[in-house]
């Protein structure tokens, strides 16, 4: 399957765990809810406290994950922690294009740069950082929805995702988050309003 008919406007924002990017998405939706939506994507991790299947994600074992990946029905998928999967399908970008909306994202530094590779100028990547790599880990601490192993995987791979920040548009440094909003605000709305 592939993206149909009308061209998509990607906005995909990613970082390393714990920079407080799903904070910053969540803003950015209840701030432009007539022209932006989120893309919702598949995942194999278990759901957490407070999350809704078909909202924060599509919540599926494994074996559905594998066959989907066979059909074809991912634009692009990852293996982010071990034994965790996560995709975006092409269905939901269409159905998110189809109401004319642009589609904002979720995703990790891996997902973004494939979305770039296939989208070019109609999707802007976005690298949210925090101030420093402590504030990272004291972060990823202070959350507590992750087990200490989960917190452990995600610290590890904290310095390889670091390494993107220059394949991406745009960075955004989270340090107050009332400046940060401001921040992606201003972003997305130059985006929208460009011709890509
Ligand atoms: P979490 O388990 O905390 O919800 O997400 C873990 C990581 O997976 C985050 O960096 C999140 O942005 C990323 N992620 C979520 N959905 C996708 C996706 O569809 N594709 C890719 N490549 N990464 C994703």
């Amino acid at each position: 399957m592939s993206i149909e008919n009308t061209t998509p406007k990607l906005l995909v924002f990613a970082a390393p765990s714990g920079a407080g990017k799903t904070t910053i998405v969540k803003y950015l939706l209840q701030k432009f809810p007539q022209q932006l939506a989120f893309s919702v994507s598949a995942t194999t991790r278990p759901i957490r406290a407070g999350e809704t299947d078909g909202k924060d994600y599509y919540f599926i074992d494994e074996n559905i994950f594998r066959t989907k990946i066979a059909n074809g029905d991912f634009l692009e998928h990852e293996e982010v922690y071990q034994g965790r999967f996560y995709g975006t399908l092409f269905s939901e970008i269409d159905r998110l294009t189809k109401e004319g909306k642009a589609v904002l994202f979720d995703i990790d530094v891996v997902g973004a740069t494939n979305i770039k590779k296939q989208f070019g100028n109609h999707a802007l990547l976005v690298f949210v950082k925090p101030p420093t790599k402590e504030a990272l880990i004291e972060r990823l601490t202070n959350r507590s929805t992750e087990t200490e192993e989960e917190i452990k995987k995600r610290t590890a791979k904290m310095e390889f995702e670091l390494s993107f920040e220059e394949q991406f548009d745009k960075t955004l440094i989270n340090d107050k988050l009332e400046t940060a909003f401001i921040d992606a605000e201003n972003i997305v709305a130059e985006f929208l309003n460009s011709e890509n």
